[in-house]
């Protein structure tokens, strides 16, 4: 038999840093320039066909303009159980703010065993830089991220497996 899992992912990080455009990407096979900045808050489903007997539907929620105050209300993370927390290549402020996403996340919201919910960090707009980004390895294991990833939104590079590895965490937490 079938088994179906919904799953509400968080997608959180500075304003213009691709979080959109990271959810249209994975969801929609769509990039754009320009997208409407709605103010509120947006998800959209994503179905995975996990293995034979399992289809996740990952829930993602975006957020437009609060995120210029850098920090969501409780009603946002309720329930929430994996976070895609993303910064711009481009703009070292939107790194530094990382971990300002990070804490408000695990202030607001856990397991029900008290753990706190994994989250990946996305290095996303990597298509505008030529150098090689500093490994964030460490900084991932310091900071209690669970993985990283160089994204593309405009490229679709690894949204997929950004996902795919913060679900199998979240599937580890069961
Ligand atoms: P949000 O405020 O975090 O939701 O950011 P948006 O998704 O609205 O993206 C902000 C701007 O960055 C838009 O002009 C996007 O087209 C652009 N953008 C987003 N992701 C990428 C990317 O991977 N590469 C490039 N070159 N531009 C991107
Ligand atoms: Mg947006």
């Amino acid at each position: 038999m079938q088994q179906e899992l919904l799953f509400k992912v968080l997608v959180i990080g500075d304003l213009g840093v691709g979080k959109t455009s990271i959810i249209k990407r994975y969801v929609h096979q769509l990039f754009s320039q320009h997208y409407r900045a709605t103010v509120g808050v947006d998800f959209a489903l994503k179905a995975l066909q996990w293995d034979d007997d399992t289809v996740i539907r990952l829930q993602l929620w975006d957020i437009a303009g609060q995120e210029r105050y850098g920090n969501m209300t409780r009603v946002y993370y309720r329930e929430a159980v994996g976070a895609l927390v993303v910064f711009d290549v481009t703009r070292a402020s939107t790194f530094e703010a990382v971990l300002k996403w990070k804490d408000d996340l695990d202030s607001k919201v856990t397991l029900n065993h008290g753990k706190p919910v994994p989250a990946v960090l996305l290095a996303n707009k990597s298509d505008q830089v030529t150098s090689q980004q500093p490994n964030l390895d460490s900084f991932c294991r310091e900071n209690g991220f669970v993985g990283w990833f160089e994204t593309s939104a405009k490229e679709n590079t690894s949204i997929e497996e950004a996902a795919r590895c913060l679900v199998e965490h979240i599937l580890n937490n069961g």
